[in-house]
């Protein structure tokens, strides 16, 4: 199947970031760009990484082979039921959302009829915005694409190589599976910043302007994930809230392994958790998943 329009709902972060790739990677390809906020549709106009901007959700996707929500996960129902009037025969629909399952079948009941492939490239900023937005965002990033059993073939070869030709890496996984997987390696770790954050900055012995003061202990490492949009975070929480729980238990266990360990002056203990963590940033530097520049890079 070949891709020659795109229309990119939701000109954010990941919007943003996708039509300015296509316009980079893949000059042939018209894309054209909806957002429900007056003001993103000003500034991505602005900004100019669109061909055609429109006012109207299904006026934009009536010429499109390509489809893509880029809203936040609780704003999926309502942008696909926004699209359906106006999408083509054979367009494929596909998302960004970060969490699956739940998108999935609000998708499959907006649009019964249509080819709906749902996908999540796992790359992303704490910023939002159009004006946030860069082409090489995905570079080397995985995208994880969840097509349903009975997706047709074709569709989902097409929408793989979209994603490569902006220079992802693809995975192809159940819905339900990714939120389990994402639950672990994203969402946990931003609920345990904002716990952190939030923490921090409500103590009584220890006032904001000293954990501000000190921060390059370790806290600021967490200010960066607890800086990632409200409303985004907000949905995926309730988006991926069974899988989330479930993740959130196994923590809280681990967590009262590692007090009991403090409390019993246990260091054989707390000295293999902590070298068998650091094996594991080790992996991620080596599959190219970051930088080894020590202190993530930053001049000193
Ligand atoms: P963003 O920067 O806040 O952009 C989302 C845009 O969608 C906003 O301009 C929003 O307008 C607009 N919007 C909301 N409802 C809409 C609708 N019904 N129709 C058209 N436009 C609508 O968010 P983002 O970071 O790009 O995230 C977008 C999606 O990507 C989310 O589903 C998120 O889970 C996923 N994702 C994010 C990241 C990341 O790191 N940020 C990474 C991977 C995937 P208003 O602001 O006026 O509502």
């Amino acid at each position: 199947m070949a891709i020659g329009h795109v229309t990119i709902v939701g000109l954010g972060l990941i919007g943003s970031s996708i039509a300015r790739a296509v316009h980079e990677r893949m000059p042939d390809v018209t894309v054209t760009g909806h957002d429900v906020s007056a003001d993103v549709r000003e500034q991505a106009r602005r900004l100019g990484f669109c061909d055609a901007i429109t006012d109207d959700a299904a006026t934009a996707v009536a010429a499109a082979d390509l489809v893509i929500l880029a809203v936040p996960v609780g704003r999926m129902a309502a942008a696909a039921a926004a699209i359906a009037p106006g999408l083509k025969p054979g367009a494929i629909v596909s998302d960004v959302g970060s969490s699956k399952s739940s998108v999935a079948d609000a998708l499959a009941k907006a649009l019964p009829g249509h080819v709906v492939i749902p996908a999540h490239p796992v790359a992303g900023t704490e910023n939002s915005g159009p004006a946030a937005g860069f082409a090489t965002l995905f570079d080397g990033r995985w995208c994880i694409v969840t097509p349903a059993a009975d997706a047709p073939a074709d569709a989902v070869a097409a929408l793989t190589g979209f994603w490569e030709a902006l220079g992802a890496k693809v995975d192809l996984m159940d819905a339900a599976h990714h939120d389990m997987v994402l639950a672990v390696t994203s969402h946990l770790p931003h609920l345990i910043a904002y716990t952190i954050v939030g923490t921090a900055s409500e103590l009584e012995e220890v006032t904001e302007s000293e954990v501000i003061k000190y921060s390059a202990g370790g806290f600021r490492d967490f200010t960066r994930i607890a800086a990632s949009d409200p409303v985004m975070w907000r949905d995926v929480f309730l988006a991926n809230k069974d899988a989330v729980l479930e993740t959130l238990q196994r923590f809280n266990e681990d967590l009262t392994v590692l007090q009991q360990a403090i409390r019993r002056g246990d260091a054989a203990k707390l000295e293999d958790w902590f070298t068998r963590t650091r094996a594991i940033r080790r992996s991620i530097i080596e599959q190219g998943q970051d930088d080894a520049a020590p202190d993530f890079g930053r001049k000193h």
